[in-house]
């Protein structure tokens, strides 16, 4: 289908990007890979006046790691993460849900923020943000602020960002090498949205209790959720047999899910705590 039509921009600097999305007072919108906008435009569910491409402006597309912890400028691609081995211990977890993301050809050209900014309630990125209690930058206006993943992502495809606000920086914070973690994704075929995935992690005390405990889930309901009660279940055990299992009831038993064309509500809880208890299972046994 054909685009609607719009005028084109591509500044160079943040503010002057900044400038022109308040200037159009919510009509212009952020272009960054264009995998989620130009689909979006092209069934026609949002025309934007002026896409604003973030290409040229400098210092969007970096990966930094110190010891708050990781830092992905919003223009990072999902290959960028994928090539970066330094990840790989630094946050295993991040790595591992990114390679759901879709197919080679989309992470080629897909973006941290550009995930982010769409959140799609089945998306990767949302969730491990979400789970890993990230830091979200952003610039408007108003000038800089930091939101926390819990108060970015408001409903499907609903965030707290203004409409002249652009995510600048990801912050996930810093991974101890000793943590035990889990991602599990269950998807029709892969490349394809997450049905339901879990991610989570926990760490371990002197006696191998769990502490700490984060998990997520993917896919279900209006955008990705702890589930504290399975948190609290954790914390202080032994993660063994039955406490996978009661993991699993747990989630299924606390999770929102809507039916849609592929499954029911009663399905996609079932599924969740099968991913719960699975992720939990990689998490004991990693090294
Ligand atoms: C066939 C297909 C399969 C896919 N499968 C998956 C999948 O399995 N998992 C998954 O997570 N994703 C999937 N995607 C989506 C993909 O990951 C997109 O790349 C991503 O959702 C959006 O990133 P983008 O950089 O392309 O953003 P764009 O499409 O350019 O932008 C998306 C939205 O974010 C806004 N935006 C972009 N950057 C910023 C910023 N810095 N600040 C503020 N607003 C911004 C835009 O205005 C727009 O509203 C799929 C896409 C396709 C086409």
């Amino acid at each position: 289908m054909k685009l609607p039509p719009f005028e084109y921009r591509s500044p160079t600097t943040l503010a002057e990007a900044v400038a022109i999305l308040a200037a159009e007072g919510g009509s212009a919108r952020p272009l960054a890979g264009g995998q989620s906008l130009l689909p979006v435009l092209a069934f026609r569910l949002a025309a934007p006046s002026i896409l604003v491409d973030l290409r040229r402006i400098p210092d969007l597309r970096r990966i930094t790691i110190d010891d708050k912890g990781v830092h992905l400028g919003a223009m990072t691609r999902w290959r960028d993460i994928e090539d970066d081995a330094r990840l790989r211990t630094a946050h295993p977890l991040l790595v591992a849900a990114i390679a759901h993301v879709a197919h080679y050809q989309i992470r080629n050209r897909g973006t941290v923020g550009g995930s982010i900014a769409h959140a799609d309630p089945a998306a990767e990125m949302p969730g491990i943000c979400v789970t890993c209690d990230a830091e979200i930058s952003v610039m408007g206006t108003n000038g800089a602020r930091t939101i926390r993943a819990d108060d970015f992502f408001v409903g499907a495809l609903t965030t707290s960002l203004e409409p002249d606000e652009i995510i600048t920086e990801i912050k996930l914070p810093a991974w101890p090498a000793q943590r035990r973690w889990g991602f599990r994704e269950f998807a029709r075929r892969r490349g394809d949205f997450a049905m339901a995935a879990a991610a989570l992690f926990y760490d371990q005390d002197a006696g191998g209790k769990a502490t700490n405990a984060h998990v997520g889930i993917i896919g279900l309901g209006d955008r990705p959720r702890r589930i504290p009660e399975v948190e609290a279940a954790i914390n202080g055990q032994a993660v063994d047999e039955a406490l996978m299992e009661r993991a699993a009831e747990i989630t299924s038993a606390n999770v929102e899910a809507q039916a849609d064309i592929h499954a029911s509500a009663e399905y996609r809880r079932s599924l969740a705590g099968t991913m719960v208890e699975r992720a939990l299972r990689d998490a004991a046994q990693r090294q």
